[in-house]
């Protein structure tokens, strides 16, 4: 006696979680928040956040990073302090 659904061996990846290491969107996250990315893309990584409360949270954390550099400017670091 064959089960039905058993014939499709292999294909139980084939659903992909809305969060986590399948996020194709994670990729677009340090693009996006810099301002590299297409209006297309742009479109796409915002739809995703929406959605994605694990995406939101990590573009929350780069988005603190531009400002986060532009709060100390390159000549500061070559300076001897004294
Ligand atoms: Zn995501």
């Amino acid at each position: 006696m064959v089960l039905a659904g058993e014939s499709a061996g292999g294909a139980v990846t084939r659903t992909v979680p809305a969060d986590g290491p399948g996020c194709r969107a994670r990729f677009l996250l340090g693009a996006y928040v810099l301002g590299g990315l297409s209006e297309q893309e742009e479109v796409v990584v915002e739809a995703h956040l929406s959605r994605c409360a694990r995406c939101r949270v990590e573009c929350e954390e780069l988005a603190c990073m531009p400002g986060w550099l532009n709060l100390i400017p390159p000549d500061e670091f070559g300076e001897p302090i004294a």
